[in-house]
């Protein structure tokens, strides 16, 4: 098939996740492969990988260590199931998870994407106080803009208006509280910010406590919400209340897991320790879909017993566990530990605070929100008001659409425009991305808008 043909047929055929397809018609693209932290598509054009190919990439691609991992392990066996056996990889992966993951964490149950892991967690914090009789314990607290995944289990701890309002009637309730934005704060002070946020959910909890099984957050950057970044002591806060009040903290790691926030995991930065914790972007090193969702003892006792108890969790993919999969997550970590890639993450981090100083000056550059290599850059009509501009301008898509053009591949939300480069990006390879970065945002706010306005 020649790159047209793939063209016409991609048009044809294909219905891609979280894109409308007319948008897709007007602007397609086909990757065919990619080295580094370089995609490559069908015309031969290449493209730096800034958003890590939607928050995945780790080690840039074609890894030689995570392609000879997966050859050596398709050696042996592709995939066998989980259920009722273990597998080699699985057993392995599974101990280096516990080793890196926070204290208090005992068992890794496993899944394929960050969604199932995610209603794995609600499924476990729910059926946990009902195997300890404690019926009334139902209920989940989430923050507003939080972003869980999309199976309607996942959606219903989530609350993104945009993607779940439609769902409304199908999914269960949450007990929602506003997410501590600074920027949006009349105050814009973090700490203010982070005690009016704390005591709203102490009033919370103070009278809806013996109905609520667990809080569910993205620990230090909700992501899809649009990268907002939480106040400092704000998740050690969370934690604190969900002690007193006798809650699960289930900890959404899904995005923020593996060194991407310049920790191993986010919860690292306040000393917090889960309940539950979901993992699985970043676990493959953005390889294979693998996911995982992690319990402690105490979670993990309420479900063992005999049979006729009742007690099992009877809950499983069919691919989970896969062998390719959990080969590819164990030789990620090994790069990790090898090439002291959190540290490097850490600092290459500094060097792009130090870049967006660039931004900071543009018209239209609103906030810059940036934990370790995760950021995003909240574009607006007008930067006193905070304004923002109209939604059909799509000024975050068409800027987006001017870095495509430019060499550089990411995806907005809304008009927040997401950077997150592969933690393997070079010094220099982040300076152009910055650069581009840059271009794309300055020919969408000023020139496209001004003529579509
Ligand atoms: C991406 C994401 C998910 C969903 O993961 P999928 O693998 O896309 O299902 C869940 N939670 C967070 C925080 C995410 O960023």
């Amino acid at each position: 098939m020649n790159p047209q043909q793939l063209l016409e047929k991609s048009k044809k055929y294909m219905w891609l996740p979280f894109t409308q397809m007319s948008d897709y018609e007007q602007n397609p693209l086909i990757i065919e492969s990619g080295e580094g932290v370089i995609v490559k598509d069908v015309f031969g054009k290449e493209y730096l990988d800034a958003n890590s190919s939607l928050w995945l990439n780790v080690h840039g691609h074609r890894k030689k260590e995570l392609d000879d991992a997966i050859k050596k392990q398709l050696d042996l066996i592709a995939h066998s199931t989980l259920l009722g056996a273990a597998n080699v990889p699985s057993i392995k992966l599974a101990e280096k998870l516990i080793e890196i993951a926070p204290e208090g964490l005992t068992r890794v149950f496993y899944s394929d994407n960050g969604a199932t892991a995610v209603e794995i967690a609600v499924k476990m914090a729910y059926q946990y106080w009902q195997n300890k009789g404690v019926n009334e314990k139902t209920k989940f607290v989430t923050l507003s803009n939080g972003y869980h995944g999309d199976t309607v289990g996942s959606m219903s701890v989530g609350s993104i208006e945009l993607y779940h309002k439609v769902y409304t009637s199908l999914l269960f309730d949450s007990l929602v509280i506003p997410f501590p934005s600074i920027y949006r704060h009349s105050s814009m002070d973090g700490q203010v910010v982070r005690n009016e946020s704390l005591q709203s959910l102490r009033k919370l909890l103070e009278k809806q406590h013996s109905e609520i099984a667990g809080m569910m957050v993205e620990p230090m950057l909700q992501g899809a919400g649009g990268m907002n970044v939480m106040p400092k002591g704000y998740l050690k806060g969370v934690e604190a209340l969900c002690r007193e009040f006798n809650i699960l903290l289930i900890v959404d790691e899904v995005a923020t897991g593996f060194g991407r926030t310049g920790k191993m995991f986010a919860v690292e930065h306040e000393g917090v320790r889960p309940d539950l914790m979901t993992v699985a972007k970043g676990i493959t090193g953005g390889y294979l879909p693998v996911a995982a969702t992690l319990a402690s003892e105490e979670i993990y006792e309420a479900f063992y017993g005999e049979y006729e108890e009742m007690k099992t969790f009877f809950h499983g993919h069919s691919y989970t566990g896969n062998q390719l999969g959990c080969a590819a997550g164990l030789a990620n970590l090994e790069i990790f530990e090898k090439e002291g890639l959190v540290q490097q993450a850490m600092e290459k981090a500094d060097l792009i605070s130090e870049l967006f100083e660039g931004l900071k000056e543009l018209e239209h550059v609103g906030d810059i929100r940036q934990c370790g290599m995760m950021c995003g850059i909240e574009l607006v009509k007008d930067r006193a008001t905070k304004e923002l501009f109209p939604f059909e301008l799509r000024v975050g898509y068409q800027s987006t659409l001017k870095m495509r053009e430019l060499g550089m591949l990411t995806r907005p939300l809304g008009d927040v425009i997401v950077f997150m480069p592969p933690l393997a990006a070079t010094h220099n390879q982040l300076k152009e991305m910055v650069s581009i970065l840059k271009q794309g945002i300055v020919w969408a706010t000023t020139e496209y808008a001004r003529v579509n306005r």
